[in-house]
């Protein structure tokens, strides 16, 4: 029990709110308070009255922002975290897709799941699309969704299985039940179906699409990723009418400007995850290229077996790729960049309300009266890096960090408060990960266990260099 229990109203009092405010993203206001009643933001404005029975929380010295929103993480393989620090994409497929994926059981991907969903919320991360590609029975996908309805973050529940071709699961009864029984229409848990589109001509994911259609669920699509997904995948999409604005493309990175067009041209949206595009092989990481054709961007972490869960990293990683790249362009004509075209407001928008946007949630992502209270208060009393915050985007962009966040609430909800999460079995949490670990290293081995984790490193040869010690070596050098 604590004093945020009751669904007592809440007061943020003088933080430095960035609203994200369609109406003008850089727009700060200062020394301003944020009223929260029941699910909603109820007023924001300097001074303002709350209720006599309002919890306040003093937010001055710090940022508030709205809940961060991650369009692409695959939840279940937190249970793994930093397991594949060390991986190429290739070396993903061949774990996760031919060998040892279908080793995760029901409980597993429920350890995943719970695991993910509290580090999202302890990172200010309050709505996640568990991009759930492991569900290789239903059981898998009750347990998913056991796990998110237990952890009291924002979550859409993207449908996938990789051990059987999207057409083949789609059509299964069993599939239909779990929509029947599990997809409500509430809105702490949406749903999506999840599925790569590989190029066949024959494009054998038609019937996919066509139940997502038929359900009315969004589909989420690997999309641009080097050597797996291409251009092809896009234009069977295309031509086949199955590119709507609620599509979500993952990674886009290595795409023609063509794939771009038709993703422009019919209203979906980019989910850039820059940690993975830079060490996996995706493709470059694509917001210097999107950019430039418009269409929506939100960010998202792909998975824990490598990177980190929080979008700080996210908002970072973009920011510096994208920099890089327009550098590194320029220079390659001889040029230089006397101005940055990406500012730390445009990625702090696509963490927050580029999410809500590709969710289609417009009550989301804003702080603005009549949304979802979806907010985050980064402050960090303790830190020689909380002060001063003299530009609060690039505060958020490149001085803050998952440490910082001070207070969450989610869905007007507090659920972080001085640094300490709220009515969370972190206990529960680290046992059933302890189980998942132990389950998989006994079941493959010690051997294959730790050749997956720490996979060959390809020879290499240090190149002869003209400005070595050569003439000191020399005979010539010697006989002085
Ligand atoms: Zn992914």
């Amino acid at each position: 029990m604590n004093e945020f229990e009751a669904g007592r109203p809440v007061v943020l009092r003088g933080g430095t709110v960035l609203p994200m405010s369609p109406r003008g993203s850089r727009r700060v206001l200062p020394r301003t308070d944020v009223l929260v009643t029941g699910d909603r933001i109820a007023a924001v404005g300097p001074e303002l009255e709350a209720p006599e029975d309002a919890v306040v929380i003093d937010a001055s010295g710090g940022l508030v922002m709205p809940g961060m929103i991650d369009t692409h993480r695959h939840m279940w393989q937190t249970a793994l975290r930093g397991y594949g620090a060390d991986w190429t994409l290739t070396q993903y497929f061949v774990w996760f897709y031919l060998e040892h994926g279908k080793l995760f059981r029901p409980e597993d991907i429920h350890a995943g799941n719970t695991l993910a969903a509290i580090e999202a919320l302890d990172a200010g991360v309050t709505t996640v699309v568990d991009w759930s590609h492991g569900l290789r029975t239903v059981d898998h996908a009750d347990a998913a969704a056991d796990a998110l309805e237990s952890v009291p973050g924002r979550y859409v529940l993207a449908y996938g299985n990789i051990q059987q071709p999207p057409a083949a699961w789609t059509a299964a009864p069993e599939f239909r039940d779990f929509v029947r029984r599990r997809v409500t229409g509430g809105d702490m848990l949406g749903f999506q179906i999840a599925f790569d589109v590989l190029g066949d001509p024959s494009f054998p994911e038609r019937p996919a699409f066509e139940v997502a259609r038929e359900l009315g669920a969004a589909v989420t699509t690997h999309a641009g990723v080097w050597g797996a997904t291409s251009d092809d995948g896009i234009r069977l999409m295309h031509e086949h009418g199955f590119m709507t604005p609620e599509t979500i493309y993952v990674h886009a990175a290595s795409l023609s400007a063509d794939s771009y067009h038709r993703i422009a041209a019919t209203g979906g949206s980019i989910s850039v995850s820059t940690e993975s595009e830079q060490s996996a092989g995706q493709g470059y990481p694509p917001t210097w290229a999107v950019r430039a054709h418009g269409i929506p961007v939100s960010l998202s972490m792909d998975t824990s077996v490598w990177w980190s869960g929080d979008l700080f990293s996210a908002m970072r990683a973009t920011l510096g790729a994208d920099r890089s790249r327009e550098h590194l362009e320029a220079h390659a004509k001889g040029e230089t960049v006397t101005h940055a075209g990406l500012r730390a407001d445009q990625v702090v928008e696509w963490a927050t309300r580029g999410g809500a946007r590709a969710l289609g949630r417009d009550d989301l992502g804003v702080i603005e009266p009549g949304k979802k209270a979806d907010l985050v208060l980064v402050k960090n009393e303790h830190s020689p890096v909380s002060f001063p915050i003299l530009n609060p985007f690039g505060h958020v962009a490149f001085q803050a960090q998952r440490g910082d966040v001070h207070t969450v609430i989610v869905n007007g909800r507090v659920v972080k408060h001085e640094h300490r999460l709220l009515g969370v079995d972190l206990a529960g949490a680290r046992a059933g990960v302890e189980r998942t670990v132990e389950h998989l290293r006994s079941t493959m081995g010690d051997e294959a266990w730790e050749k997956g984790m720490n996979p060959d490193i390809p020879s290499a040869k240090v190149l002869d260099n003209p400005y070595t010690y050569t003439d000191y070596r020399s005979d010539a050098t010697h006989r002085l």
